[in-house]
């Protein structure tokens, strides 16, 4: 992987040519020792190597400690990560008790103090205690100052993380892991590619943490998350992953372990691509969207091909089609494997088309609708409502998985809309960054109902939401009836 540098966590190294590691973070509330503790143990089963729990005020940093001594109890012996976003007091409690704490600098100073003053504090409890530090910026908590110098840009996000990174630097600390995450998929690849820039041209070398960001549920979260982790695995970027996914955390981990054992090994890249590839690379017609083929028939299709072959004359244009064949995979396997290689060449400009091949172990329909979806994350082609919903964790103050289920139930009919759905309004409105719409949990099963980054109705219990979003998006303009 990039980073070459050691960095001990807990019981485990990272850097050099071990593996890329697996992260998740826990749903629970953190003052709730046993739920917490069982789920860590489950995340543990299920071959997750860190976990990282919500630490929001003196009493959940204290309780870090609990949770780590009743862990041990039943054998479990995980490295913890505190995740603290605004008070620098609770960084440093927390910094002795697990083995590494990640900041956000969005969140992290305020105007009126200077990085250094908030952060050496923290920089000597870590060296005391041995303790790693994540520098994690996400695109949705940019502060104002790198707002106005750069814009919600990916340079802004890497500008950010940088001045953190020179401060711990200059104070000679570097046990350090570093993130840039979005939610948009492109935007987070962007940014980590200049990340690692950035830090080649300063001569660094740290670990760096991959995610996208409220990816939200079942195929679409796979997908974005496959498409962005995978995509800079594949280019040798990541050395640790976390697949966000508004589902049981547990449900993240055979993603990753797929996403690591497909592409976090520097595999040869002959190993990497699907096992046939066929591919006539012809210049990209900017303008069409990429085309989507199959072999047999399926409404969702562009063009069903007989014939075998890969190059399409439409018109008065030629299209070159990537034809990606994959040999029985498992539907699970297929989402992984075709996003990712499809990534690939749609990024790089080499294929005007996606045609998924997997024998007969998934039909046409799965294979034309998960080439959508992928068409769809990259921004190239919107077919559908787009969803970007957090995984939650202890801040949640709603029910997030019944409530996106509900919602998806009923807005995804209306093509090109962006729906957020947030756990807590602490972070929410700043991460649901681009939507059209979106609901935030307030506590007490309430939410908060935003246009754009507009709030519009305040604590709607969450019985009444649907009808609310719904009675906003029709009075929008924006409503389509299925
Ligand atoms: S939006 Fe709030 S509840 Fe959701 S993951 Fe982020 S901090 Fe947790």
């Amino acid at each position: 992987m990039y980073a070459s540098s050691e960095i001990n966590i807990g019981n485990t190294s990272l850097g050099g040519n071990s593996p890329v590691r697996i992260q998740s973070m826990t749903t629970t509330k953190t003052m709730d020792t046993v739920a917490t503790v069982n789920q860590v143990a489950n995340l543990a089963k299920a071959g997750c190597d860190f976990v990282r729990i919500t630490t929001q005020n003196i009493n959940e940093a204290n309780n870090l400690k609990v949770i780590k001594e009743e862990l041990g109890k039943i054998g479990i012996y995980i490295p913890l990560i505190a995740d603290v976003h605004f008070i620098p007091k609770i960084a440093e409690l927390a910094a002795q008790f697990v083995e590494k704490v990640r900041i956000n600098p969005g969140n992290y100073i305020d105007s009126q103090s200077s990085i250094s003053e908030k952060l050496i504090p923290l920089l000597s409890v870590c060296k005391k205690h041995n303790t790693a530090i994540r520098i994690g910026v996400n695109h949705g908590s940019l502060s104002e100052t790198i707002l106005y110098k750069y814009g919600n840009t990916a340079l802004g996000m890497v500008e950010s993380l940088m001045e953190f990174v020179r401060v711990c630097k200059k104070h000679n600390f570097n046990k350090l892991v570093l993130s840039v995450k979005a939610s948009n998929v492109v935007m987070m690849i962007d940014a980590n590619k200049l990340l690692v820039e950035k830090l080649l041209i300063e001569g660094l070398n740290y670990p760096i943490h991959l995610g996208v960001t409220e990816a939200g549920s079942e195929d679409e979260g796979r997908v974005k998350s496959a498409s962005g982790i995978g995509y800079l695995l594949a280019h040798g970027i990541g050395d640790t992953i976390r697949v966000s996914l508004s589902e049981d955390p547990v449900a993240e981990i055979p993603v990753a372990k797929m996403l690591v054992d497909f592409y976090g090994k520097r595999l040869d890249i002959a190993k990497r691509i699907p096992h046939e590839l066929i591919r006539v690379a012809i210049k990209f017609f900017s303008g069409k969207p990429p085309l989507v083929l199959t072999s047999g028939m399926s409404e969702l299709a562009d063009y069903s091909n007989h014939n075998e072959s890969i190059n399409l004359d439409i018109g008065k244009k030629k299209y070159g089609i990537s034809k990606l064949v994959y040999h029985n995979l498992s539907i699970e396997e297929l989402i992984i494997r075709a996003t990712v290689d499809a990534t690939i060449l749609l990024l790089n400009n080499e294929t005007d088309g996606i045609w998924i091949e997997n024998n007969s172990s998934t039909t046409d329909d799965q294979n034309a609708k998960l080439s959508l979806e992928i068409l769809q994350v990259l921004g190239l082609r919107i077919s559908k409502t787009e969803f970007i919903a957090c995984p939650t964790c202890g801040r949640s103050s709603v029910v997030l998985v019944d409530l996106l289920q509900e919602v998806k139930k009923q807005t995804s009919h209306i093509r090109g809309l962006k729906i957020a759905v947030m756990g807590c309004s602490v972070n929410g409105p700043g991460e649901m960054a681009d939507a059209d719409y979106g609901m935030v949990g307030t506590g007490n099963g309430n939410v908060d109902l935003y246009k754009g980054r507009k709030l519009i109705h305040k604590n709607i219990k969450q019985e009444q939401s649907i009808d609310a979003l719904i009675n906003l998006i029709k009075n929008s303009g924006d409503w389509k009836n299925k």
